[in-house]
This record gives C-alpha cells, structure tokens and sequence, in this order.
C-alpha cells in the first residue's frame, strides 16, 4: 500500500490500513515509514486511523501511572539526553535510595491520583543486590497494602536480580530502548543497545511483563523512529512508553528545538498502527512538545503518567483528570471509575521533591 500527501483517496488509504490492522495485518517498514514522512495535512486522517484501532481494542480506557524517582542523580552512565547522568550539569537534587517510608509514600499518591501502577524508578547503570532486596521489601509492603500494579525501573538487571524483583510481586520492569540500535551510539556510550535488549530478556525469562519505550527528539530520523517500533513489536512488549525530549539546561542535548504537535502525533499513530494491542502511553515532554494539542493524543494512546516525571514538573493531576473526562474517555484504575475520579478532582497536586519546572528531565530509565 502507498501512501502519499492528503487527498481524499489517501484519507480513504488510512482508513483501508486501519481496516487492515484490525484485520490483523502487521504494518511493513514502508507502511510505518509513510505515517512519519506524511504530510501535516494528513495528520488527523492518521490519526483517526489509529483512533479506530485504539477504540476497537481499548474503547475509552485510559490508565495512570505514577512516578516516584526513588534514587536521583549519581549516575555513572553519560546517556545525554539526562539530566541525572555523569555529564549533566542540571541542577537537580541527587540523593540516594529512599527508604521505605518514602517509598510507600509514593504508593500512596499513586493511589489517591487514581493510578494503576506505581513507578519506581532509580538512577544508576543497574541495581546493587543490596538495592534489589530492599525495593523487593518494599514491593511486599506495597501489596499488602495497595491494590496497584508494581513497575521497577533500575537500570540494567542481572537475570537473578529479575527473578528475585518477580518473587517479590514485582508485574512488570521498566527499560526503555530509548531510540534505534543504530543510533543509539549518539546517545550513549557507557553501555549498548544489546545491553539493554538483554534486560529485557531477562526480565521475559523470569516471567515479568515488559514496559519499553523511547525519546523521540534526539537528532535520529524517521527511521529510527520506526525500527524502535518494530523491535518492540518483536519483544512483544505490553506497554511503551513514548516520551518526547524535554531538552535540559545542562545536559547536551540542551539546545534541541521542540518538535511540532503534528509530528508527536504521527509518532503516537504510527505506534498504535504498528504495535496495535500495546498500552501506549503518551509520556514525558507531552506538555512541552504537544502544547494545546495535547489531548489529542489519547486518540492514538491509551495511558498517561499523572503528576510530575523524574526531574520535571508534569501537568496537574487535575487538569489531566479533566482532559480526560472531556474526551470522553474513562480512567481504569482497579477499583476506581470515572464518578470515584471525579470525586477526587480536589486533591492536591503533590510535587517531587527534586521538582523544579524546567529543572531536570526525562530518563531513559524510566
Ligand atoms: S538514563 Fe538512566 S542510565 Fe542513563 S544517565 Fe540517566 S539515570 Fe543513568
């Protein structure tokens, strides 16, 4: 199939591979491709495309997650686009691991900000064992404590830290791609693609669901954009998140211009189109990058992270609460409905304690 500039045949040809999708054909390369390269004109015909998909395989869910940066800062990798990296000079509060008092502090917020799942990220190449059996403490607590799904992300995992985040209620492990084996050299060069591939190997081998994802901004092309899809379609992995580069004062990659609403959501639809039964969820740089088109980007994704990212300030839970509702869609949250959620619009917002708008940004750890 061919696709080209808007006309109302090519609206009709995103419409047919839609129709395709759900019939479950597997978008080439070249299919991918032309959803990046199309015209801005096209964007909302692709978007209703990927809109189609999302509705016949989500309907009007939408699921939260819930950041909490668990370690900050003192991280010996030199990935450039992270403001906590040995190479950033972003003034962002570094402290070591929290303990579990403040962890189960961020179980409960993730809670009362109607999330699914709890987040736990760290920074830092790959956990000590040390720091395994104490988030694996934690996790216990957790659960016993919370009806919210688990993601850790750690950085790099040996398969039996994997195993052991598994035995303790761990769901699923956060490690993102980031961008394309071939770019990813530019990005970083403290470890490699095949390293994290082997994370995540590690984490399927010890029987925990796989959330991977990437930063779309870095300087790579549409290329990248599409073989990162396509390798996540291979790892077959249930939620990606994709972040937009929120460019950091202090890091390299500080002078990166934003990229246009129009393209973030051609990135969205291409995922939804390429990796249709996914949880794709419009992630961190969504305020920055898609500006006033932001809630459009629910026709394409299903989740969100509320409240604030790693070392940035995130929209209000409020405010995406009332995204939400105005869309039509619904939170699905355990328990939790759209009349529960709308109960609790008054809670406040609640900032990380690094949080400083503009002062950090996205990791690839997370
Ligand atoms: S993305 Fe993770 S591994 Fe890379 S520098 Fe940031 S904290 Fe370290």
């Amino acid at each position: 199939m061919s696709v080209t500039t808007e006309t109302a045949a090519s609206a009709t040809n995103w419409n047919l591979l839609a129709d395709r999708v759900l019939d479950g054909h597997s978008l080439s390369r070249e299919e991918a491709l032309s959803i990046l390269q199309a015209d801005d004109d096209s964007v909302l015909s692709i978007l209703d495309a990927a809109r189609r998909v999302r509705q016949s395989l989500f309907g009007k869910s939408v699921q939260l997650y819930y950041l909490k940066n668990a370690k900050s800062g003192l991280c010996p990798e030199d990935c450039n686009y992270c403001s906590q990296s040995k190479i950033s000079e972003a003034p962002i509060e570094k402290y070591a691991m929290l303990n579990a008092e403040r962890l189960l502090e961020g179980a409960r917020l993730a809670a009362e900000n109607q999330s699914r799942t709890y987040c736990i990220v760290a920074s830092g190449r790959g956990p000590t064992d040390r720091e395994v059996d104490h988030v694996s403490s934690v996790v216990r607590q957790i659960k016993q404590e919370y009806d919210l799904h688990v993601c850790c992300c750690l950085g790099l995992l040996e398969p039996e830290q994997a195993i052991r985040l598994k035995e303790a209620g761990v769901d699923r492990v956060n490690h993102n791609l980031n961008t394309s084996e071939r770019h990813h050299p530019e990005i970083c060069t403290t470890h490699t693609f095949q390293d994290r591939l082997d994370t995540l190997s590690a984490c399927r081998d010890a029987g925990l669901e796989l959330c991977a994802g990437l930063i779309v901004g870095m300087g790579e092309n549409h290329g990248d954009v599409v073989d990162v899809a396509l390798k996540l379609r291979e790892l077959s992995v249930e939620s990606i998140p994709v972040n937009f580069l929120h460019a950091i004062d202090g890091t390299p990659l500080q002078k990166t211009g934003m990229l246009t609403p129009a393209y973030c959501l051609k990135v969205l639809s291409m995922f939804r189109l390429t990796v249709p039964s996914a949880e794709i969820r419009v992630a961190g740089g969504r305020e920055v990058n898609l500006r006033s088109l932001q809630p459009l980007s629910l026709y394409a994704a299903n989740s969100l992270f509320v409240s604030d990212y790693l070392t940035t300030a995130g929209q209000r839970p409020e405010d995406d609460f009332r995204m939400i509702a105005d869309l039509g869609f619904e939170i699905t949250a355990g328990d939790y409905d759209s009349a529960r959620l709308l109960s609790h619009w008054k809670v406040p917002h609640q900032r990380s304690e690094n949080c400083e708008p503009g002062a950090g940004g996205s990791c690839g750890c997370g």
